[in-house]
């Protein structure tokens, strides 16, 4: 039975539309209703959660649903890494960092055609047999050569009418510019996928929208009235529904061009919700003893371009979502001053003062996770942080600045952003041919998705340089 299955799958699409940052909260729950093709494959299809990556954040997780491989084994753990152990160097992750395999590369040795729009972090495009593949938001502009093969570009560019959008700026205060070129950069972006889709050949297409995300980033607290700054009747106050309901209206052209022989997954690489606020790692760990200054900061400073005395410094850490926090070890670092022999018992002691002495704003205990790299993945290549650390259930960023006059923050302080991530992401899968009854599957994780999508097609997945597991419920359904 079950092989007579895995044979028919061989011989059918799979088509993946790829939402970045999309909660279920939102659109399996707030928004359904609204949106009556997604309603429609949710009735029909499986749904349920997609359980996230540690971190929970776009680069490494379309990679780690893209190979199956944890962030700890791509050696990835956000956008910016620090280039080796010196103090003020870092690198954006691009194309060229993920070394894994991706399951459109393994498709391509098999012979299989597959088209990969906007997949993170696919700058600069990748030369990969049997693919035709369009560059991601990173890219840093039209200018430059953005697809694979190059002759692709001249196509993407006359689809858009001469300008295909990869992101907005989303951290400013013009929220009706932002407005604007997000719905204009998504009806770009499905334009181009629905041409790729009708005339190139392909087994299995995916693509990547990020404006989900920037629409949270920049509208949540207009839209959540949960959120402590929304204001009641503000003009952005049904962007969510707006945006969600042009996008579900592009989905259902586009599932309608896969065709009745295509399986199609909405997927979501992890979720958003509001932001509290943010906590000042820096300062907070210059006040527990671990940070000290040269000259103190005057005004609001970048960590790099503070006066640390490295001679006194026993830990520092950067800002974003999470924390990563780095130990100035000697011999490993410039001018370290921990006994690498001490290192594991003071990564023990910050972790146990960061789980356990923390306050909020209002003196409650902070909900915080601390990781170490190496105990969390099992092997963590690359330039990996000595610890990571996650305030209040993620619900506070991380600032990286030093002086602010609280260790709380109520505004980004990299400009403006009501929203976080959170571990949660979207599951669907739909197949036009049949009625799978709505039925909702439970303890999906993300880098299951890489060996599931290989074995539908029939690809024998080697269990142990996978981190992932084939999900039989969705292989058989
Ligand atoms: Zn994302």
């Amino acid at each position: 039975m079950a092989n007579e299955k895995t044979t028919t799958m061989k011989n059918r699409k799979i088509a993946i539309i790829g939402l970045d940052s999309v909660p279920p909260e939102l659109m399996f729950q707030k928004l359904l209703n609204k949106l009556p093709n997604i309603k429609k494959m949710y009735e029909r299809g499986l749904h349920g959660n997609l359980v996230t990556c540690h971190p929970p954040i776009t680069v490494p997780a379309w990679m780690v649903m893209m190979t199956g491989k944890n962030p700890g084994k791509l050696g990835i753990y956000g956008f910016r890494h620090r280039r080796g152990y010196v103090y003020k160097d870092g690198y954006i992750v691009n194309s060229t960092h993920v070394k894994e395999e991706t399951v459109w590369q393994v498709l391509g040795q098999e012979g299989k055609k597959s088209i990969v729009l906007g997949i993170p972090p696919g700058y600069p495009p990748k030369q990969i047999e049997n693919c035709e593949i369009v560059s991601c938001f990173i890219t840093p502009s039209m200018d430059k050569a953005f697809t694979n093969p190059p002759e692709l570009k001249n196509e993407v560019l006359n689809v858009s009418k001469g300008k295909y959008i990869f992101d907005v700026t989303f951290r400013t205060e013009n929220r009706d510019a932002i407005k604007k070129e997000l719905f204009e950069m998504t009806e770009k972006r499905f334009d181009v996928a629905e041409y790729l889709v009708k005339n190139k050949p392909w087994d299995f297409f995916i693509m990547h929208e990020i404006g989900f995300d920037r629409l949270h980033h920049a509208f949540w607290k207009f839209f959540d009235p949960t959120h402590p700054k929304y204001v009641a009747g503000n003009q952005y106050e049904h962007l969510d529904e707006e945006y969600y309901k042009m996008v579900d209206g592009r989905i259902g052209n586009l599932v309608t061009l896969f065709g009745e022989d295509c399986l199609t997954f909405v997927l979501s690489d992890h979720g958003s919700k509001g932001m509290h606020g943010a906590f000042c790692v820096n300062q907070w760990l210059e006040k527990e003893g671990y940070l000290a200054f040269k000259t103190p900061p005057s005004g609001v400073t970048d960590i790099e371009k503070a006066d640390i005395d490295w001679s006194k410094t026993k830990a520092w850490g950067w800002g974003g979502y999470y924390a990563r926090i780095f130990f100035n070890v000697e011999g490993r670092e410039p001018n370290g001053i921990i006994d690498p022999k001490d290192l594991e018992s003071e990564k023990k002691k910050l972790a146990d003062k960061i789980n356990n002495s923390i306050v909020d704003d209002k003196g409650r205990k902070m909900r915080n996770s601390v990781f170490e790299p190496d105990e969390l993945y099992g092997t963590a290549l690359g330039d990996k942080p000595d610890l990571m650390a996650y305030f209040g259930d993620l619900n506070w960023r991380s600032a990286g600045t030093v002086g602010h006059d609280s260790l709380y923050l109520f505004e980004n302080d990299t400009g403006p952003d009501d929203s976080v991530h959170s571990m949660n992401g979207i599951f669907l899968m739909y197949d036009p041919k049949r009625n799978l009854g709505g039925r909702e599957l439970r303890g999906l994780r993300i880098e299951d998705i890489a060996p599931t999508l290989l074995s539908m097609y029939g690809i024998q997945v080697p269990k142990d340089s996978i981190d992932g597991h084939v999900l039989e419920e969705v292989v058989r359904a």
